[in-house]
């Protein structure tokens, strides 16, 4: 056995459990006892009246014969007192007093019975006597009676007659009901020991204990669930660091390296402008970079601190567009916007960045006499933002990999062209917080389109919602 025998009485429910049981086993011996007990006594009482009954027939037989003769005649020590009475019910005789003193005997049961009926009985307990008489009258041919008492033990007596067995029945019964108990409380509770709590529904248990079981289930699948996620998340993160180290070391070499050759003064007077502007741009690379990655992390942390007000989305479109016009004249791309003023409740920041960066990869992955529109729209409840372009397109092995942080389609060509690989993945985590849905659609050497679909609400429906 793997437990002690009494290891699970020791606890407190089976404590509990065997302890009622012994008080139930206690209470229905002592009930078992007492009817046992009473039955036996009325039993013990019929037969000793019978027996009275038949010595009293004897005794009015014999005085019938030879009258008070007969009485004297008897053995005075025996148990049994007589008494005998004139029609009247004064005592002629008694046995055991002295018949002068003795009172009148009309009114008792017995002798009121016999002299009416010829014969009597009755049982109570005497007043001088610390017990119970029975006794048996008999009416004789001349109208007198005679009656036989008997003293009975009572039922303490008899306990105390049979105090011996009965304590030894008791102990016997309290032994075999601890025994019984304690098997009992073991087989109630094992199966509630037996439960393992890492497979909780893998156990036979009670079908009372069947929600518990499932509580601590679906605990244990969520538990499993948060500390996946929350590796996962571990890895993201040490990807994430990992990648942007990388990315940040590249142009930082290129900027220590031409800045290393103008030190030494090996850069003909010429280069020097060249080699100015490559560090610029490096520098510029950089500060994107750096500034993605700050935007990122604001995201990750739950979108909180943003503020949220009602705003006309053509206007931050027409906003976007505008800083964009000389970027994309300079890609020999052109850009156009359609649409009309649409206000909504949102963050106006988040919507400016997702729409930002959609049309600045529509200009960016073009081609020379591109174009890109951007359009706002309305469907029933929603309002569409869509930037499309007729640009190189996606593959569609990557239309769902380029959100991801860092990726880009080709690496080796997406490198001439800056970007830091950060943006759609921006777009993604900002369009999640004003609860936007984002698609993309593209077909290579066509072009794409991006569609933004965002809730049409307004500041009171968003509060009475909330
Ligand atoms: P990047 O800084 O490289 O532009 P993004 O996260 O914005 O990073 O985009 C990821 C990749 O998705 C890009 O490198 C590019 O290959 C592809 N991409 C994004 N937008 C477009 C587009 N409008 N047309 C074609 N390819 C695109």
């Amino acid at each position: 056995m793997r437990f002690s025998w009494t290891a699970e009485l020791r606890t407190d429910m089976g404590r509990k459990i065997f302890k009622s049981i012994i008080f139930v086993a206690l209470i229905i011996m002592a009930a078992s006892l007492l009817i046992m007990m009473s039955a036996m006594s009325s039993f013990y009482t019929k037969e000793q009246m019978e027996q009275l009954r038949s010595e009293t027939e004897l005794l009015a037989a014999g005085i019938e014969l030879e009258g008070m003769d007969y009485i004297e005649g008897l053995d005075k020590d025996s148990s049994i007192r007589i008494t005998w009475v004139n029609q009247d019910g004064d005592v002629l005789y008694d046995t055991d007093m002295d018949s002068a003193i003795m009172e009148n005997h009309v009114a008792r049961e017995e002798i009121a019975e016999a002299l009416k009926d010829g014969y009597g009985e009755s049982a109570r307990f005497s007043n001088s006597l610390s017990e119970r008489l029975l006794y048996s009258a008999k009416r004789l041919s001349d109208g007198t009676v005679i009656r036989v008492a008997l003293a009975q033990a009572t039922a303490w007596t008899v306990l105390i007659n049979f105090a011996m067995p009965v304590t030894a029945v008791i102990v016997i019964a309290v032994i075999l009901s601890m025994l019984f108990a304690g098997s009992l409380t073991k087989r109630i509770i094992q199966p509630i020991n037996d439960m393992d709590l890492d497979a909780p529904l893998k156990n036979e248990i009670y079908i009372e204990m069947k929600p518990f079981a499932e509580r601590i289930d679906e605990q244990q699948k969520q538990l499993k669930k948060d500390k996946e996620a929350l590796i996962k998340n571990e890895q993201i993160r040490q990807e994430f660091t990992a990648n942007v180290s990388h990315e940040l070391k590249t142009p930082l070499q290129v900027i220590s390296g031409y800045a290393e050759l103008i030190r030494a003064g090996i850069v003909k007077e010429g280069d020097i402008r060249p080699f100015a502007d490559k560090i610029y741009t490096e520098a510029q690379r950089l500060t994107a970079l750096v500034e993605d990655v700050i935007d990122l992390t604001r995201l990750d942390n739950g979108g909180q601190g943003y503020q949220w007000e009602e705003t006309d989305v053509y206007m931050i479109a027409e906003n976007v567009v505008e800083s964009l016009l000389n970027t994309a004249e300079a890609e020999k791309v052109h850009i156009s916007l359609s649409g009309k003023s649409t206000r909504i409740y949102t963050v106006s920041q988040l919507l400016h960045s997702i729409i930002y960066n959609l049309c600045d990869n529509a200009i960016k992955y073009n081609r020379t006499g591109g174009s890109v529109n951007v359009s706002i729209s309305k469907a029933g409840e929603n309002v569409l933002i869509t930037v499309s372009d007729t640009g190189i397109g996606i593959p569609e092995d990557c239309l769902d990999r380029v959100f991801e942080r860092f990726y880009r389609v080709d690496k080796s060509r997406s490198k001439e062209v800056r970007g830091t690989g950060l943006g759609l993945s921006i777009v993604k985590h900002a369009a999640k917080i004003i609860d936007g849905d984002l698609k993309v659609d593209s077909h290579i050497g066509r072009g794409s389109e991006f569609t933004l679909t965002l809730p049409a609400r307004h500041k009171e429906t968003f509060m009475r919602n909330l």
